[in-house]
């Protein structure tokens, strides 16, 4: 069976990819379970630039497994477009997800619901081989609620309340974020594409 490697040290961004992508005949490993330590500079200006710098950089290294790679993010409204690729390191320190809500939080003391309005984005790469390389995007909008609602997901989750589930995505349970979410989105282009590829 092929080996498709996903270029995160995010566990739950593997797990939401690897749930996605069950249905296809592919042995999905992260990094880690690839015995791969390393962590690529995401210095580029977009999702995607970023997402093609993962996949490539995993890539080369190990030649003759697939490479499917995420950037993503949150771009709320009232702050242009912020904390966008920065938002893992919002508050600083990478990966701090409570110190990245509570200066979000901050930011955005005091604004009515109507001007709390968000968007998840994730770009996603998939290397099959030297020559064929996919890149997709997907998006969710919502609104960043005034305090953390639930324990589910990661990242913003406790906070990205989505109107039309009347719920956040931390309240949502796996298998809900999972057909909704920015990730789902694009994996969901995704799919659609490996379908005419393979
Ligand atoms: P990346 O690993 O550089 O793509 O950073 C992604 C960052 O964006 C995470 O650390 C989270 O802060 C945020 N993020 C991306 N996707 C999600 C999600 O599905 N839920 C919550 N936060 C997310």
């Amino acid at each position: 069976m092929k080996r498709l490697i996903i270029a995160s040290n995010n566990e739950h961004k593997v797990k939401e990819i690897k749930a996605i992508l069950a249905e296809f005949p592919f042995e999905i490993v992260s990094l880690k379970e690839a015995g791969i330590d390393i962590d690529v500079e995401e210095d580029g200006s977009t999702f995607m630039e970023n997402a093609y710098k993962k996949a490539y950089e995993i890539f080369r290294l190990a030649k003759d497994s697939m490479v499917l790679s995420d950037d993503s993010g949150l771009m709320v409204d009232a702050l242009g477009g912020e904390p966008g690729v920065y938002s893992a390191r919002f508050a600083g320190e990478h990966g701090n997800d409570a110190k990245n809500n509570e200066k979000l939080l901050e930011l955005l003391k005091g604004k009515p619901f109507e001007e709390r309005g968000a968007r998840f984005v994730s770009a996603i790469v998939l290397i099959l081989d030297e020559n064929r390389i996919i890149k997709v995007e997907g998006d969710i909008k919502g609104v960043v609620k005034e305090e953390l609602s639930g324990r589910g997901g990661f990242g913003y989750d406790p906070l990205f309340y989505v109107p039309k589930m009347n719920k956040t995505f931390g309240e949502l349970s796996e298998q809900d974020k999972n057909e909704i979410s920015h990730r789902a989105r694009a994996l969901q282009k995704l799919k659609e594409e490996l379908k005419n590829t393979l």
